[in-house]
């Protein structure tokens, strides 16, 4: 527990489920108020809203695509509306399309580029307004993936959107440092989300994905809500512009484990 996160507001992009929801969740158990977006499931979202405010936190749920500006917008009045501000805003939102480049659509690409990627600058830019505005200091979690670092073939647009995450990060970290605003990064590795819930149910994908991991297992979306939290918290006070990777150690070259190479 951080005991500066009570009664601070934070709006969750994508909080229904995954990792979005164990943030949700998390930040109730911090007696925050939380915004919980979602985009397709509003009974699975009302969930997270139950278990935040049987946890202490306040919370609400609100539709939005994250890819649109009147999307975001309605988050930021949403968390004005019923909890007086904002001090957190987590873009985790996320998805995506597997193709060979050659043949994915320019409209799956549009997508995957918009939700993963415009969404974040939707989100962040909506955030960092209402902080200038409001002369607030305030952070910005931007949910990028080991595939900011990782090529990843077939999933091109994705990495492609993550990269794009990670520059955008470090780039506005910088300029709103002098404001008080900080800006960081998550990178999970392999979570157990329903976004890879088909792969990890195979026992053969399964085992590949283990195979990745000195760790040795795949990760639970609570220990990408840790980091969400400590992130929040004034406890990494002097931490701007990084990408925290919670992977199990997926980015530190796993094929030279056993001393290869
Ligand atoms: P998930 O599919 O369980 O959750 C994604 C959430 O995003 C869902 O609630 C979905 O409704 C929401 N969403 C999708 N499009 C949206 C839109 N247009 N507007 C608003 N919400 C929208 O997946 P997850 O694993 O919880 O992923 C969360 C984030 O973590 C994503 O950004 C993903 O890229 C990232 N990530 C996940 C993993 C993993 O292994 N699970 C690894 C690396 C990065």
């Amino acid at each position: 527990m951080y005991t500066d996160l009570k009664d601070k507001v934070a709006v969750i992009t994508g909080g229904s489920k995954g990792i979005g929801r164990a943030i949700a969740e998390r930040f109730g158990k911090e007696h925050m108020h939380v915004v919980v977006n979602y985009n397709s499931d509003a009974t699975e979202a009302q969930q997270a809203v139950d278990v935040i405010v049987k946890n202490g936190g306040q919370a609400v749920s609100v539709y939005g695509d994250v890819s649109t500006e009147h999307g975001v917008q309605g988050l930021l009045d949403a968390a004005i509306k019923h909890f007086g501000g904002l001090d957190v805003w987590v873009n985790n939102a996320g998805m995506e399309i597997q193709a060979p480049t050659h043949e994915l659509s320019l409209a799956d690409w549009n997508k995957v580029i918009s939700i993963n990627e415009t969404g974040v600058f939707l989100g962040a830019k909506t955030a960092l307004r209402y902080f200038k505005e409001n002369h607030k200091p305030g952070d910005i979690i931007n949910m990028s993936s080991v595939h900011e670092q990782i090529p990843w073939p077939t999933f091109a647009s994705y990495a492609a959107a993550k990269g794009a995450v990670k520059l955008f990060t470090q780039s506005i970290a910088m300029e709103y440092a002098k404001d008080n605003i900080r800006v960081n990064g998550i990178g999970p590795g392999a979570i157990n989300t329903p976004i890879n819930a088909e792969k990890l149910a195979d026992k053969e994908q399964y085992a590949q994905t283990v195979a990745m991991v000195p760790m040795d297992r795949i990760g639970k979306p609570e220990e990408v809500a840790a980091a969400a939290a400590w992130l929040a918290s004034s406890e990494s006070s002097y931490v701007t512009g990084i990408t925290l990777f919670v992977d199990g150690g997926m980015t530190l070259y796993p094929a030279f484990k056993d001393g290869q190479g």
